[in-house]
């Protein structure tokens, strides 16, 4: 066998079957991928085309475009007081995606344990995999709002954790931390000597709560890289850019890997990039847009009979289906086979996500209507066929 075992054991992603299926139908309404359904701004848009005209078409420094960092420095200065030195302690990616890829990679040992919460994004597990590291799972509930029980995580400390990684607000469940979980937290990761990677991609899509950036928090800014991206906040998924912000050591650790599999990130999207700060009402106005389809699918599913919790950020709702009878997969595919609606099976997101199915509500609120009138159609045959069984 050519393949190396590292790869060999891990699955491939459970999202794209369903993408797969779904590509060979017609009449699909998709709340599955994870991406806005809005163009990227206009001023990003042209910013790019402007860059492509005047020939900005080399690779950039290896670190990102200087002008970019001292940018993201003073965004998160504004938006959470964090002071990053843009030459030593911020670093531009390939998407968050890359970010998240390199800090693992920069920090642990073989057999090194890292803490991940479930349900979360699918990533987490195989890039730690793929350090050799040990993803140790911790499990979240809807009793809990999908938060972190501190006293689970501190029970699952061992001399061998070296790393713990956050993902709040969460995909899938859309979950946001509050400050008094979080300050526990900090209080674990300073007892046990632990590092963090906090993954705060959602930071700016929260709906009537407070969003806590990790590292602002006492004595974490040298405990963690802080991860985050152009991908969501500005729709802008297909530009692959993203960034790292942390300790020098830590950065330039991760820029050693970067710079000798990747070079630089794309330099459209960094010079793109350059514009997205100053859009503020754009983010607004769609932040605003998300939240009223968030309203409207949590209580379509709520009058349909769901059990679910009031995501609070991001764009994904997690109900659960554990009442129908159906693995989360099963659930997943017949309601795309007989009612051509894509959602995906929450067990794709750890073994704590069987019994819910992720909803991505960044659709048009037409097709989220049209959603709903259909899983409740398919939720009807599935209760009427259990009651002739009975
Ligand atoms: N983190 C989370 C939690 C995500 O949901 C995603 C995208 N679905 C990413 C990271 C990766 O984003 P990107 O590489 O586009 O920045």
């Amino acid at each position: 066998m050519r393949i190396s075992k590292r790869v060999r054991d891990i699955p491939p992603s459970g999202i794209r079957k369903f993408f797969d299926l779904a590509s060979r139908m017609e009449d699909i309404i998709s709340l599955g991928v994870g991406e806005p359904d809005f163009p990227t701004p206009w001023h990003i848009r042209e910013a790019g085309i402007y860059a492509l005209e005047n020939g900005s078409t080399t690779y950039t420094s290896n670190w990102g475009l200087l002008e970019l960092r001292e940018a993201i420095s003073e965004h998160l200065n504004n938006l959470y007081g964090l002071s990053y030195d843009p030459e030593r302690e911020i670093l531009i990616t390939t998407g968050s995606s890359e970010a998240l890829d390199l800090s693992i990679r920069a920090l642990i040992e073989p057999g090194d344990e890292v803490i991940i919460h479930q349900p979360s994004y699918v990533s987490y597990v195989p890039c730690v995999l793929l350090a050799n590291g040990i993803p140790k799972i911790l499990p979240t509930f809807p009793e809990d709002e999908f938060k972190i029980d501190p006293n689970r995580l501190e029970k699952l400390v061992t001399d061998n954790t070296k790393l713990l990684i956050l993902n709040y607000p969460n995909n899938p469940t859309g979950a946001v931390l509050d400050k008094e979980t979080l300050l526990q937290i900090t209080h674990i990761v300073e007892k046990y000597d632990l590092f963090v990677i906090s993954d705060e991609i959602y930071d700016r899509l929260v709906y009537g709560v407070e969003f806590v950036s990790f590292p602002s928090l006492p004595n974490m800014k040298e405990r963690t890289i802080l991860i985050n991206g152009f991908s969501k906040t500005y729709a802008m998924t297909g530009w692959r850019l993203g960034y790292a912000a942390g300790p020098a050591e830590v950065i330039e650790a991760m820029m050693k890997i970067h710079q000798y599999t990747m070079l630089c990130a794309p330099s459209i999207a960094q010079k793109s990039a350059l514009e997205a700060f100053k859009l503020e009402d754009e983010v607004k106005r769609m932040r605003d847009s998300y939240d009223q389809r968030r309203r409207f699918f949590y209580n379509g599913l709520k009058d349909i009979g769901f059990d679910v919790v009031e995501p609070k950020g991001a764009f994904y709702i997690f109900p659960s289906i554990s009442g129908f009878g159906l693995s989360s997969e099963e659930f997943a595919e017949r309601l795309l086979r007989e009612e051509r609606v894509v959602v995906i099976p929450g067990s794709v997101f750890g073994e704590c996500g069987e019994g819910f199915i992720r909803c991505t509500y960044a659709s048009s609120l037409s097709d989220l209507k049209e959603a709903l009138r259909r899983i409740k159609r398919f939720v009807a045959s599935l209760e009427k066929s259990s009651t002739l069984k009975k």
